[in-house]
C-alpha cells in the first residue's frame, strides 16, 4: 500500500520508513510527490495537530497519509511545554535555548516534583480525509538539573528515564543508543502499536458514505 508520511522531517520520515517499508508499503514523502499544503500546528493538543496534519495531506493527494506530533510535558508546569515543546524558548526551535528555558522554569523544584512524560501521536487518514486509527506512545520520567549525555535531540538531554524493569531506567535519552530509546520511547511505542493494527487497517472499508 502506498502511504504518504505527512512530514518534512526527514528524521521522522527514516523512522516511519524503516518501520514501514519491511511491512511491504511504499512510503513517499510530500517532498517527492508535491501538492502537500504545509499545515499550521496551531491545535491544543498533539491529537489534534497529528489529525490535522493527517487528513490535509490524506485530502490533497488523495492516498492513505501517516502523521505525528509529539512533544514534552512536565507536571510541575501543569503539561507545558506539550505542543509548544519545539517553540518552549523561542520561534526559531532552538534545542539549546529550549533546553536551558526548562532548567530555569525548574529552578529549584526537588527531585521529586520534577516529573514529565514524553507524548506521542501518529494518525492514519484514509484517502478521502477520514481518520482511520490514531495511536499514542508515552515514556514515563523526570527532568534532571543538568544536561546529560550527548546523543538524541530536543529534550533528550535532561529526560532520566524512570519506568521500572527496563535496561534503560536510570539513564536519560541522550545516553542510550538510538535502538534502546526506540525500544522504549514515546514514539517507540506509538509506532508498534500501529504497526500491530496497520494491516486490518488498510484493508478495513472505511465509513459509509452519508
Ligand atoms: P514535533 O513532533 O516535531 O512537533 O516535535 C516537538 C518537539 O518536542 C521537538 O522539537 C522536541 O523539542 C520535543 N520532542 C519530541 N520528541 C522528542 C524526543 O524523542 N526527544 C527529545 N525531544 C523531543
Amino acid at each position: 500500500m502506498q502511504i504518504l508520511v505527512a512530514t518534512n522531517n526527514a528524521r521522522k520520515c527514516a523512522e516511519l520508513q524503516a518501520l514501514l517499508v519491511p511491512l511491504g508499503h511504499d512510503v513517499s514523502t510530500p517532498a517527492e510527490v508535491g501538492g502537500v499544503p504545509p499545515v499550521v500546528e496551531d491545535r491544543p493538543t498533539f491529537a489534534g495537530n497529528a489529525v490535522k496534519k493527517a487528513v490535509s495531506a490524506a485530502r490533497a493527494r488523495r492516498t492513505w497519509a501517516l502523521a505525528d506530533d509529539s512533544g514534552l510535558e512536565v507536571d510541575h508546569l501543569g503539561g507545558a511545554p506539550g505542543v509548544r515543546s519545539a517553540r518552549f524558548a523561542g520561534d526559531d526551535g532552538d534545542a539549546e535555548r529550549n533546553n536551558d528555558a526548562l532548567l530555569a522554569a525548574l529552578s529549584g523544584v526537588p527531585p521529586e516534583r520534577r516529573g514529565a512524560r514524553f507524548v506521542c501521536v501518529l494518525v492514519l487518514a484514509r484517502p478521502d480525509g477520514t481518520v482511520a486509527g490514531e495511536f499514542t506512545g508515552v515514556a514515563h520520567g523526570r527532568i534532571l538539573e543538568a544536561r546529560r549525555g550527548k546523543s538524541g535531540f530536543g529534550y533528550d538531554p535532561l529526560f532520566l528515564f524512570t519506568e521500572t524493569g527496563f535496561a534503560a531506567t536510570g539513564r536519560s535519552f541522550a545516553e542510550l543508543s538510538r535502538a534502546e530509546k526506540s525500544a522504549v520511547s514515546h514514539r517507540g511505542r506509538a509506532l508498534r502499536a500501529l504497526a500491530d493494527r496497520l494491516p486490518a487497517l488498510l484493508s478495513a472499508a472505511g465509513p459509509a458514505p452519508v
